[in-house]
């Protein structure tokens, strides 16, 4: 009875409706989700997958052909989930509209991530500038990053500074365009800050909200690479995993 009434007392201030269907349960105040919602999200977990990129794999092969036939830049990519239209859709309402049940949701299995990587003693975190040049933080457009809850546990759990050593030097978005102008596109996607040339932390996590091609990513990385990094991993919400 008492903590019927907490819960009660807690959604009064905090409204947590399903982010889906805006039904409200247990699960919805506790994860962001119905109970029904959050199991329609289910993702089927693979036997193996890959060393470096972490998609699934059909077989114990350690590394995808995908990451073993082109130069890879990162070290290790690590996502909260594999992707599936629901997610998907999750992650759009998330970029959208700021919804807060929705990060939540996006978020779980954070903790227990970022404490495997704790024991890799990382330098830094960065946000990868999707939008324009770097106005993450402040833009009018855009007051929210869809990542800034993982960066908001990273600075939590890790306690590493933010740094923002790459700048965007073109303004188009990735979205919207075909598989090979993502790889064409992503080439010059960035450059690196005056003030960070050759001088960039030697770990770093780059935090992202999907995992697609992984071509801005790689190429993000390799510019870090160029200018002193000697390792970067990969935290985002969710892989594209076909
Ligand atoms: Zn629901
Ligand atoms: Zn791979």
């Amino acid at each position: 009875m008492r903590s019927l009434f907490f819960l009660r007392l807690l959604d009064f201030f905090f409204p947590l409706h399903c982010g889906i269907c805006g039904r409200e349960d247990f699960f919805s105040l506790k994860i962001g989700l119905c109970k029904r919602c959050a199991n329609a999200t289910r993702t089927f977990e693979p036997a193996y997958r890959c060393n470096i990129c972490s998609s699934p794999l059909s077989n114990s092969s350690d590394v995808c052909g995908f990451c073993d036939s082109r130069n890879v830049f990162f070290t290790r990519v690590f996502s909260l989930r594999d992707r599936n239209d629901l997610l998907g859709e999750l992650l759009n309402k998330l970029k959208s509209n700021n919804e807060y049940p929705v990060s939540i949701f996006l978020s779980l299995g954070i903790r227990r991530t970022l404490r495997e990587l704790k024991t890799l003693n990382m330098d830094a975190c960065i946000l990868l500038p999707s939008y324009s040049n770097g106005k993450i933080f402040n833009s009018d457009l855009r007051p929210f990053s869809p990542s800034s809850r993982l960066y908001e546990e990273t600075r939590r759990i890790l306690k590493i500074p933010l740094i923002d050593p790459l700048m965007k030097t073109s303004s188009e978005r990735q979205a919207g365009k075909s598989f090979s102008e993502r790889f064409f596109h992503a080439y010059s996607a960035w450059e690196i800050k005056p003030n960070w040339k050759d001088r960039c932390p030697s770990k770093i996590l780059l935090l992202d909200d999907v995992f697609t091609t992984g071509a801005s990513v790689n190429e993000a990385c390799r510019i870090l690479k160029k200018n002193g990094t000697k390792s970067v991993y990969v935290l985002t919400y969710l892989r594209v995993s076909d």
